[in-house]
């Protein structure tokens, strides 16, 4: 889910090979709020049979079978299923694609599971001679996780980081604080050179990491600047905050602005930079 990203901006096709080893198969529920759709993606060793499938997406057939053939016509099988967080674009259809493939799900919260594996931040996820590390990149979710494909210096975010406008924080569940830690989580394995590419669950590839993390957190600092100013000056409820930050985004992305706003109001509290209403 995504909020912030500026009507009638270009929507890039997403979908094909993005790195040698990450084939994204594009799930037809585009919305404002899942921009092109959900990025399915098929991560594999490209002389292995076995694939991992993070977020196999909604609960419809035609694309869960769609992600089956994709793997298929790329010579593989799929072995195992991640992913990144709960939310039901990107999770609802996990159950039904597990019966499909006869895989395991493996996920941060236990309620996602399918098979004895849970995973957590610093697991590795071995497949097919595939590597793939665990980040934990709580904030947008209490649950999100990013998961590094060291071999193509590339890392698969979720809704962490999105591939067009920035996302939300998921209030109360998401929390602010932990959302910039996770940004700068992410930094710095752009800094050390490993992670260059963001294959996200929304929108394009991004081809410059860095870049883009950083913009996410400039854009943090600003938005919280912005809320800060406006309970200054006399601001008092989340919507009212959300229409004169948010004035510039799309209203239909309002009531997901508000949550993001609730969670920045929460964060300014804590850091005693506002007062408790
Ligand atoms: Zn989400």
């Amino acid at each position: 889910m995504s909020a912030g990203t500026a009507p009638g901006a270009p929507r890039a096709v997403v979908g094909g090979w993005a790195t040698p080893r990450a084939l994204c198969v594009l799930a037809p529920n585009p919305s404002p709020m899942t921009l092109d759709g959900t990025n399915t993606w098929i991560v594999a060793e490209p002389d292995s049979e076995l694939a991992v499938v993070v977020d196999p997406g909604p609960l419809d057939e035609g694309h869960l079978a769609a992600v089956v053939a994709a793997a298929e016509q790329a010579g593989k099988r799929v072995a195992l299923t991640l992913l990144t967080h709960g939310h039901p674009d990107h999770a609802e259809g996990a159950a039904r694609f597990a019966e499909l493939t006869g895989t395991a799900v493996r996920a941060l919260d236990p309620a996602l599971r399918l098979g004895d594996e849970g995973l957590a931040e610093g697991d590795t996820v071995t497949t097919g001679g595939l590597e793939l590390r665990v980040v934990a990149t709580p904030g947008h979710t209490s649950d999100s996780l990013s998961f590094l494909l060291p071999a193509d210096a590339a890392v698969l975010t979720g809704d962490t980081v999105l591939g067009r406008g920035t996302t939300m924080v998921a209030y109360p569940d998401g929390r602010l604080g932990d959302y910039l830690d996770s940004l700068r989580r992410l930094q710095a394995l752009t800094v050390a050179g490993e992670a260059d590419t963001v294959l996200p669950g929304h929108g394009p590839v991004l081809g410059d990491a860095r870049g883009a993390v950083e913009f996410y957190l400039a854009h943090r600092a600003h938005r919280l600047a912005q809320v800060e100013t406006a309970v200054e000056a006399g601001l008092r409820t989340p919507a009212d905050v959300v229409a004169r930050v948010y004035a510039d985004v799309d209203p239909l992305l309002w009531p997901a602005a508000e949550l993001s706003v609730r969670a920045q109001l929460d964060y300014l509290r804590e850091h005693g930079l506002i007062e408790q209403p």
